[in-house]
């Protein structure tokens, strides 16, 4: 496939899942707003600016040119013997989100990856624009760790595309603030990560905030224990965010750059403090 095809099928689908979510939540919204759209769609869009123009910068070879590469020389678990395509293609989409899972558990536990990843919790509502907020430095990290982990694995080309793609569109479902009939969601939830199962991640406990990790697919939380079907306080009446950065200055796009350098204690000490 030539780039500009991957290229359009990458931004066509998200724009097309971007515009459907963003309906959805307007006909039928799951929670109140805390704060609303307009003090966060421009920020959280902003960064998604930000985010986009980074990697086309730093990388000039993505995932996919990656696995391209990889194939040719026969890197990787998957090139040592020859695959049919199809199981080939299965197993190294596994690969691939059972890993996210993994980066997601780490940016949890480690402090430093925490303080990048935080941002993306910090968010007063959850909607479908928190589905692409998400901090420069974590998204280079984490193309990073998924070139390795396409090198090692040797995933196939077609099962990179794939994932990026399905990975971007199940982002933007699960955080939307969509309503889902209960029935539905249950269905669902076997197969992906839906709005009311990852919710319970953005909850201000921490117990609830530490599970759920899964993006994409929701077996590796069932399997390794960090499942919580529900938040405690119910959909309706829980906290979004962190115990930290809830001024709604917070919100702005140049404080969502600088928040992983700041002291989460003070956050806004820097901007109150000081002779008057
Ligand atoms: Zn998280
Ligand atoms: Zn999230």
């Amino acid at each position: 496939m030539d780039m500009n095809a991957d290229v359009a099928i990458r931004v066509g689908a998200a724009l097309g899942i971007f515009a459907a979510m963003a309906l959805w939540e307007l006909l039928a919204p799951r929670r109140a707003w805390s704060v609303g759209r307009a003090p966060r769609w421009p920020s959280n869009l902003g960064v998604l600016l930000l985010d986009v123009v980074l990697v086309r910068l730093l990388f000039p070879v993505a995932a996919v040119g990656v696995a391209v590469i990889a194939a040719q020389r026969g890197w990787g678990l998957l090139n040592i013997t020859p695959w049919p395509p199809v199981p080939e293609a299965l197993l190294g989409f596994l690969a691939l989100d059972l890993a996210i899972y993994a980066q997601h558990v780490a940016f949890h536990k480690v402090p430093l990856l925490w303080r990048l990843h935080r941002m993306h919790h910090a968010d007063l509502d959850i909607d479908v624009t928190t589905g692409l907020r998400f901090h420069p430095i974590e998204i280079v990290l984490s193309m990073l760790f998924k070139m390795a982990v396409v090198v090692l694995i040797g995933v196939p080309a077609v099962a990179v595309i794939a994932f990026e793609v399905v990975l971007n569109a199940t982002s933007m479902f699960n955080h939307s603030n969509a309503t889902m009939p209960l029935w539905l969601d249950r269905i669902v939830r076997l197969l992906t990560v839906t709005p009311d199962m990852h919710r319970v991640h953005h909850s201000i406990l921490r117990r609830e905030t530490d599970s759920n990790f899964g993006f994409n697919l929701p077996w590796w939380d069932r399997l390794f224990g960090t499942y919580r079907a529900e938040p405690e306080a119910g959909h309706q009446a829980m906290t979004i965010g962190l115990p930290v950065f809830r001024d709604s200055r917070e919100l702005r796009l140049d404080r969502l750059v600088t928040q992983p350098f700041r002291n989460d204690a003070h956050p806004l000490a820097d901007e109150t403090s000081g002779p008057r």
